[in-house]
């Protein structure tokens, strides 16, 4: 070989030959070995994120998901509990070598779940700390936009652009990703009376989703909004990804009642109207009463898990208040400690910020602005202090000060 000949440094190649050659800091690479590093590099980091599913699954148990969302989310156990095992299937789906399950010809179903629920009691929350927990992108995509977009569509697959802006586009986390899909209640057809008055927009909305809940390979746009010609798109596949679906569904209570009441009448005594709980009837949901709000049961079909977070009550709202690993006042201390500052409250400011929410009617999501409400001047004036105090307690009375003072219903809407 003479002396200047350059080759390919990986499988000696002349350059003559090759079709390619890339030349690198002190080396040279072909076409063909490009080609082949690239396959090697893809097969190992499919063998990767097998791997890592594994090895997430041997060490979380249904149990162990559970107790982890406990230190974020109060309360909700059932919802929690059905979670928990929703997603250990999940993953025990997505991580088992294909050819076991095919040997015993059993396909597992994708367990994506449908989350009933008045605002503020923790849905969103939910599908994010399992995201957190599992290490996988994650997106919250308003079922409401959709629909507005214009009826049918291309500008659901908006929604996988999101997870994979979440994923940073890597494709294959992204299709391993989380997308919780809020405000589902919103495309439900219209009146009881489905076949009747119907909601083209809604039902358009419903039908574009079904494509991207079964699992199928989708052309995303990878900027979102509306396709375009010139747009190049990106392959994403729905088929391991996890939907979570959250709605309010507004008065399907009555459905709930309805439908039980019938039941009751039909059945024979052994159903004892009296040890339904009227009080909180959304425990009983079932698929069907999905169907019978408006949605249409293909859809049901493919989120095969219902399960319902209750309503918060004083009790929970003041636990979520304290308790959670990242609670509010938590939060608070954290930030004065910062400072230097030891931040205590008297126990009843606690019992008038879960007053104050309760009578605003946003859940748990009303006690960030009135918390803030109360420190928005400590915490302005504090950090400019000459000596500011080693400690700070805020009193009830500072408390009641603060809050006559703010405008609590702009801080609501924000
Ligand atoms: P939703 O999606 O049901 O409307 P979110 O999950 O957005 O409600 O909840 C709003 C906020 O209220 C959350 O950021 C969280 O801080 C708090 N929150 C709601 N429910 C709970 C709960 N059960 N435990 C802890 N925090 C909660």
């Amino acid at each position: 070989m003479a002396k200047n000949t350059i080759v390919c440094s990986f499988c000696g190649q002349d350059k003559r030959n090759a079709k390619m050659l890339i030349a690198g800091h002190s080396a040279h690479i072909c076409d063909v070995c490009v080609a082949e590093a690239y396959k090697i590099v893809t097969v190992e980091s499919n063998t990767t994120i097998k791997e890592e599913a594994k090895a997430a699954l041997s060490v979380l148990k249904p149990e162990a998901i559970k107790k982890y969302l406990d230190e974020y989310i109060i309360g909700q156990d059932q919802a929690k509990k059905i979670m928990s095992v929703a997603v250990y299937n999940h993953f025990k789906r997505i991580s088992n070598p294909k050819h076991i399950l095919e040997k015993e010809e059993i396909e597992i179903e994708k367990s994506n779940i449908i989350l009933v629920g008045e605002t503020g009691t923790g849905k969103t929350l939910m599908a994010r700390t399992i995201a957190k927990l599992l290490n996988v992108p994650f997106c919250i995509a308003d079922a409401t936009v959709l629909t507005e977009a214009g009826y049918v569509g291309e500008d659901v697959e908006s929604v996988l652009s999101r997870l994979l802006q979440a994923a940073d586009f890597d494709v294959p986390s992204a299709e391993r990703g989380i997308v919780f899909i809020d405000e589902i209640d919103k495309i439900a057809r219209k009146g009881d009376n489905a076949s009747i008055t119907r909601d083209v927009s809604g039902e358009g909305v419903q039908q574009g989703l079904l494509k991207l809940l079964e699992g199928s390979a989708v052309n995303v746009p990878p900027q979102g909004g509306r396709k375009h010609p010139e747009q190049k798109m990106i392959q994403v596949n729905t088929k391991n990804i996890l939907f979570i679906c959250g709605g309010a569904f507004d008065g399907i209570e009555k459905i709930i009642a309805r439908r039980m009441n019938t039941q009751a009448i039909g059945f024979s005594a052994s159903v004892n109207a009296q040890e339904v709980d009227r009080a909180n009837l959304l425990q009983y949901i079932i698929p069907q009463d999905l169907k019978n709000f408006g949605l249409i049961p293909e859809l049901i079909g493919r989120l095969p898990i219902t399960t319902y977070m209750n309503s918060l009550n004083e009790k929970t709202l003041r636990r979520i208040l304290v308790e959670p690993k990242n609670a509010l006042i938590k939060q608070y201390q954290s930030l004065f400690k910062i400072d230097g500052i030891d931040l205590k409250f008297e126990d009843p400011v606690y019992d008038l910020i879960v007053k104050k929410a309760i009578e605003h009617k946003l859940g748990a999501r009303g006690l960030r602005g009135i918390c803030e409400a109360i420190m928005l001047d400590l915490m302005y004036e504090i950090p400019s202090q000459k000596n500011p105090p080693k400690t700070f307690t805020v009193t009830l009375e500072y408390a009641q000060q603060k809050l006559s003072k703010a405008n609590l219903g702009s801080l609501m809407a924000a």
